[in-house]
């Protein structure tokens, strides 16, 4: 059986209104230019943070902002556990993963993933962190010599 041009047609309008009627969306995934060797402006890495975190499938089931900020304190705590390892506080060492490419590890990596995990919730809540930085950065200038008198 061949099919002709209108059925071809008449076939395919009649998948997209099925999957229209179903919800499904045929959107590609927006192509990002590689990451480029300059440094990064904290817009640029919580962009980038929140687009591979939802390009990774990370944002398809809801979580809470407690959930979200605990992961935040995980990454520390891998930190963490770094240097209990042994790791000096600035080495980035790779670990081999069979079939892809080394897995960065060590403080550095885990600090960064902090960023990277905040980054991605300034993305989803549409916080202006740079804003928030400057101005948090602008008033700790105005404090007292050790503010608050705590000892640590
Ligand atoms: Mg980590």
């Amino acid at each position: 059986m061949t099919l002709d041009q209108f059925t071809i047609i008449a076939l395919s309008l009649l998948l997209a209104g099925i999957a229209f009627w179903i919800g499904l969306e045929f959107r590609p995934e927006p192509k990002r230019p590689p990451l480029s060797d300059d440094p990064l402006t904290i817009d640029e890495m919580v962009f980038e943070s929140f687009e591979t975190s939802r390009q990774k499938g990370w944002h398809e089931e809801p979580r809470t902002v407690g959930d979200l900020i605990a992961l935040m304190h995980s990454e520390l705590s891998e930190a963490l556990e770094e240097f209990r390892d042994g790791q000096p506080a600035d080495k980035i060492w790779f670990r081999g993963v069979d079939g892809g490419p080394a897995k960065p590890e060590g403080v550095p990596v885990e600090l960064a993933d902090v960023v990277i995990r905040i980054g991605d919730f300034c993305g989803r809540y549409g916080i202006d962190l740079d804003e928030a930085l400057r101005i948090k950065m602008y008033y700790n200038r105005t404090r007292p010599h050790r503010h608050g008198g705590k000892v640590l």
